[in-house]
């Protein structure tokens, strides 16, 4: 079986997929979602269910309970397509993180 191989976008090196370190520059290899987008993936779910149950209490008249519910049940579903999305959109993503002091 061939290990595919990456290019350090740093020092060009040729490097086996699956690698944690850049045999040229030391640069630290990471594979999958990148964590800005692991955050984002977090916090957006909870934001936007906010001002969906907010949206529901205060204009529709929606009771509370039913507010905090809806809140709930987008943040749960939110956060599930977020994991699916990011694992389909990063699954061959690889970073390369170089190390400034070393
Ligand atoms: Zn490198």
């Amino acid at each position: 079986m061939d290990t595919p191989l990456i290019t350090c976008p740093h020092c060009r090196s040729e490097i086996p997929h699956g690698a944690n370190v850049c045999r040229g520059c030391r640069a630290e290899i990471k594979y999958g979602t990148p964590k800005f987008f692991i955050w984002l993936g977090l916090l957006l779910p909870v934001v936007v269910g906010y001002f969906i149950a907010r949206f529901l209490h205060l204009t529709v008249g929606a009771d509370e309970t039913v507010a905090y519910v809806v809140w709930g049940i987008v943040t749960l579903a939110g956060w599930y397509g977020c994991i699916r999305i990011c694992k389909r959109l990063f699954k061959n993503y690889v970073s390369f993180i170089r190390q400034m002091n070393r």
